[in-house]
């Protein structure tokens, strides 16, 4: 056996690889960060925000001045989804579902 064993490939995807994806049962929620990262300005689940596919917070001032580029990771700066409800509301809601259908 000159070949060496392939299943070390296979444990590096299961490990540090994929973080997240067990610890919520269900979809996995976008931290909504508080403050901005650049000014510290408040950026409430309920306030207008914009992230990259990182999770970098910037309020909308930071945001326009970076071309709505981040300045972390040269990503698009997306507006993010405003959050109105309470994650437990919705997994409630989502039971409801289930059990009565609609
Ligand atoms: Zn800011
Ligand atoms: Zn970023």
């Amino acid at each position: 056996m000159a070949q060496g064993h392939p299943v070390s490939i296979f444990t590096d995807i299961g490990g540090s690889m994929m973080p997240g994806i067990t610890a919520n049962q269900g979809c996995r929620m976008l931290k909504m960060k508080k403050h901005c990262q650049q000014c510290q300005a408040k950026t409430n689940e309920t306030d207008l925000a914009f992230i990259c596919s990182f999770e970098c917070t910037f309020c909308s001032t930071c945001s326009d001045h970076h071309d709505f580029i981040c300045p972390n990771c040269s990503g698009e700066l997306l507006q993010r989804p405003r959050r109105t409800r309470t994650p437990l509301d919705v997994s409630l809601d989502q039971v409801k579902k289930k059990l009565f259908g609609q």
